[in-house]
């Protein structure tokens, strides 16, 4: 990076006749483009366009989900996506109902008879190989969602550290990481680290054989899932639980995509993104965007967030497996999500289900073609927001929350341009004057998206 800027530097004093916009142009065009499609299919890879969260809490048992999912993913990489969330792959406490957020043994991808099935509730491990495959055959990238904050379908034992019996007694059928009371909190070593995840026994990162298991043997989860699953990418799960050098660990033995999830404010997100070494979901996003429509106030949206203090670090989402509270205008958080910075993250019901999939594969297309570079604040009030991304082309992107069409004057990056909405919703086409001012409008509840025509 220091080098490029370097080269760019010379580049200015040698042809020296570069305006400061010439500058900006030339210095978005050498960063890495957040918003660039991945030019080589070998190269695959997370974090460029958008990702889909191909689950939601709940999804049909019975075993036919990995097959559901294979049979969209062409549909998902022509549409702009290059990554895919699958839930916990293993098998749960609940066995075949379980969302696999009650992770009992970590190697039984739905070929051990235990916990009242073989399969889970997604399918079988042949399955859920063919749709990794299906993924990669699509220059899809797939994420894995990892626990390994708690553990659930434990045998009673006897626990001197608690004076009573506790489900920590594991001896799984793979035959692989078997645990004991010692490998969860309290024990010899301490009484508790970051959090627990209700009465679930609460795994100690600090025991070298856990680390082992998770991340440092040869064959750890992590290895198993990334050399022999396939699995390109992670997902943490309730990261609040632990300390962020055990996400860290887990990556940097195997690489790939990570983000983590945690609830928590813009600043504390920042500081763990920073110590985790990956990405964040960005939760003050989401709740910014949810208050701001839910208030119908707009000026809402200029709250701290992720994505506007390291926009590399922020994964956005409008509704996810867990939280889905924006039910008026959850087009028009789409619409800021895919024309701001961070990774946004499309939530599969929301796709396939809730809302018009050719306005997201719209906005989507316009994400990944038109929104790049860093962001200005040109308005808000109470029901309009209007924001440029100044990259190139860049755009300009305008949501209106009100009840009627509204119209206004902004300051473009575009001198005496003709200038379009790539969503379609506006039919003008206006010309920016010469100091780069243009009246756009917007619908009733509703968003246009400007760029050079
Ligand atoms: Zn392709
Ligand atoms: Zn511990
Ligand atoms: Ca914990
Ligand atoms: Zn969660």
């Amino acid at each position: 990076m220091k080098k490029y800027l370097i080269i760019f530097t010379a580049a200015i004093l040698l042809y020296g006749c570069s305006t400061e916009m010439d500058a900006v142009k030339e210095t978005t065009t050498i960063a890495p483009q957040e918003g660039a499609q991945p030019s080589n299919s070998t190269a695959r890879s997370a974090g460029g366009t958008v990702m889909m969260q191909a689950f939601y809490w709940d999804c049909p048992s019975g075993g036919t989900w990995w097959n559901t999912i294979a049979a969209k993913v062409a549909d998902w990489h022509n549409a702009g996506v290059d990554a895919i969330w699958l839930p916990p792959a293993t098998k749960g406490a609940s066995g075949g109902y379980s969302m696999g957020y009650d992770p009992f043994d970590y190697f039984d991808f739905g070929d051990y008879n235990q916990m009242g099935s073989t399969e889970t509730r997604f399918g079988s491990k042949s399955e859920l190989q063919n749709l990794i495959t299906t993924a990669h055959n699509n220059d899809l990238y797939v994420i894995a969602d990892i626990v390994i904050n708690h553990n659930g379908g434990g045998s009673s034992e006897y626990n001197p550290y608690t004076g009573g019996n506790t489900y920590t007694n594991f001896n799984p059928a793979s035959g692989m990481f078997s645990r004991t009371l010692l490998d969860f909190h309290p024990n010899n070593e301490h009484a508790s680290d970051a959090g627990t995840f209700g009465s679930y026994p609460d795994l100690c990162h600090d025991k070298t054989y856990v680390q082992g298991w998770l991340y440092n043997n040869s064959n750890s989860v992590a290895k198993y899932y990334k050399n022999t699953m396939g699995f390109d990418g992670w997902r943490f799960d309730y990261v609040a639980g632990y300390a962020p050098s055990v996400c860290k660990n887990f990556r940097d033995a195997v690489g790939g995509f990570a983000v983590g999830e945690l609830w928590e404010s813009a600043a504390n997100l920042d500081t763990w993104t920073v110590a985790a070494d990956m990405r964040a979901f960005d939760f003050p996003c989401y709740f910014a965007m949810r208050d701001a429509l839910a208030a119908n106030d707009l000026t809402k949206l200029n709250a701290d967030m992720l994505f506007k203090r390291k926009p590399y670090n922020a994964v956005t989402f409008v509704s996810n497996h867990d939280t889905n509270e924006i039910y008026n205008g959850k087009m028009l958080a789409y619409a800021y999500i895919l024309t701001h910075e961070g990774y946004p993250c499309i939530f599969y019901r929301d796709y396939e289900e809730w809302l018009d999939k050719n306005k997201l594969n719209n906005l989507i297309w316009i994400h990944n073609n038109k929104a790049s570079g860093s962001t200005t604040y040109l308005y808000a009030d109470n029901d309009e927001y209007v924001a440029k991304r100044n990259g190139s082309p860049g755009l300009v992107v305008y949501i209106n929350n009100s009840d009627s069409w509204q119209q206004r004057w902004v300051e473009t990056n575009w001198a005496s341009t003709v200038i379009k909405d790539y969503t379609g919703n506006s039919t003008w086409e206006p010309t920016t004057q010469s100091g780069k001012w243009v009246q756009i409008q917007a619908p009733p509840h509703g968003y246009t998206i400007w760029s050079v025509k």
